[in-house]
């Protein structure tokens, strides 16, 4: 589905010379509905009897297999444990990363997070031979930032000598983690978050909460709809404001009663939670509001008159190195710890 606020770049995707580009690069922030985007795109581009606008007809040969995910002609490379997320997942959006992993997928092994060159080498021959209906062939890598260095080298051959009618469809948020050869082959499509009144109406509708909450819950989200949805979940919700309620609470609490108390949260979520009340405490810092957890102003600037740029600014490297291994850590109680431990530190001095 295209959801709402991305209906403007939907229809000049579809009107444009984009459409016909045999490689695109779709990029934007984590949680707006990329996934959901690119999909809707494959469709269209493989539907039989398009509409005048050139959207898919969901009636067709080709709609109803593609819905059945069963299209001849159409490859989806993703990285095994997202795939199984996807099976599992009801809505299986896909998009916005975080937290949105079965917890079973989080203890995959690396490869499982990774899109292998196996997989881009068995694109070769569904590049080759002709379609099967004899219209296009389309490749929807999802996110492309998981393509491993090996994955990326290989896809770079194909996209080099492009064999006409395959058509590529890369998803990220993180269009940077791409190495350049790929993004230069790439013509790219940005998609943009949605203006703030209008994602506050669609979450407030779509999760059933007052304007107040949904509020709350895009600040946290930095603004991504459907990240903001998710932790709008009554499951996700206290799990929430378990990790922000024992962030706010450091350093008093102490790093071993914050670990005991984040130790049934998946590393991921932990992080990027710790990682935006950093940003907040920075913003507070510098004199400017807080973006992610203006509820926490008095707080925010209680503490940011105990710390200074300097050791926030030490403390957010920690972190990104942190970031980094999250996926897989490991020792998790380690990883938490230190992370906490880096917080004491920024309130040391
Ligand atoms: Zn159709």
């Amino acid at each position: 589905m295209i959801f709402p606020w991305l209906d403007t770049a939907w229809k000049q995707c579809l009107a444009g010379r984009q459409r016909a580009h045999h490689a695109l690069l779709i990029h934007g922030p984590a949680g707006i509905g990329k996934s959901a985007f690119a999909s809707r795109l494959a469709q269209a581009l493989l539907c039989e009897a398009p509409r005048t606008d050139g959207a898919p007809c969901d009636a067709c040969d080709a709609c109803r297999w593609f819905a059945e995910r069963n299209h001849p002609d159409f490859r989806l490379l993703a990285p095994a444990a997202a795939e199984e997320a996807r099976e599992n997942a009801a809505e299986g959006d896909g998009d916005g990363g975080q937290g949105a992993a079965a917890p079973a997928t989080r203890a995959g092994s690396r490869a499982s997070r990774e899109i292998r060159i196996d997989q881009v080498r068995a694109l070769e021959r569904f590049t080759e031979v002709g379609g099967h209906r004899g219209g296009a062939k389309v490749v929807l890598i999802d996110p492309a930032d998981a393509l491993n260095t090996a994955a990326a080298n290989a896809l770079l051959k194909t996209l080099e000598e492009p064999t006409r009618g395959t058509r590529f469809l890369l998803v990220t948020a993180r269009p940077d983690a791409l190495p350049a050869t790929v993004r230069s082959r790439c013509s790219a499509l940005a998609l943009p978050l949605p203006a703030p009144e209008a994602a506050v109406q669609w979450l407030a509708a779509d999760a059933d909460v007052g304007a107040t909450e949904a509020r709350a819950w895009l600040a946290a989200a930095g603004g991504a709809p459907l990240r903001a949805r998710r932790f709008a979940d009554p499951a996700h919700a206290a799990v929430h404001r378990l990790v922000v309620e024992t962030l706010a609470a450091l350093p008093e609490t102490g790093v071993v009663r914050a670990a005991d108390a984040l130790a049934g949260v998946e590393p991921p979520v932990w992080v990027a939670a710790l990682q935006s009340w950093v940003v907040d405490l920075q913003r507070v810092c510098a004199g400017a509001e807080p973006r992610y957890f203006p509820e926490r102003a008095d707080r925010l600037h209680a503490l940011s008159r105990r710390t200074g740029l300097a050791a926030l600014e030490r403390l957010a490297s920690r972190l990104d190195g942190v970031a980094r291994a999250v996926e897989h850590p490991l020792n998790p109680r380690l990883m938490l710890e230190d992370a906490l431990l880096g917080v004491r530190e920024a309130f040391a001095g």
